[in-house]
């Protein structure tokens, strides 16, 4: 995995597999792999490595955990 795929699979990760999943195109499975380390917030970072787990276990989609990390909340 280059540097490049980890980046866009880092920043599109968690809106890719939240649609995917809202969608209901089958399988949505996110590779777990190392995902504490690429959220890095230590507010919100372990909170979204469970949540994509959780969807992965679920598939259905899970709320986004809003942070300021994200910038502000819809
Ligand atoms: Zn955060």
């Amino acid at each position: 995995m280059g540097d490049e795929l980890t980046r866009v699979l880092t920043e599109g990760l968690e809106s890719r597999s939240t649609s995917a999943a809202g969608r209901g195109d089958g399988c949505v499975l996110v590779d777990l792999w190392d995902i504490e380390s690429s959220f890095d917030c230590p507010d919100c970072g372990a909170l979204r490595a469970d949540a994509l787990r959780r969807m992965n276990l679920t598939q259905r989609p899970v709320a986004v955990v809003d942070c300021d990390c994200q910038g502000p909340a819809a």
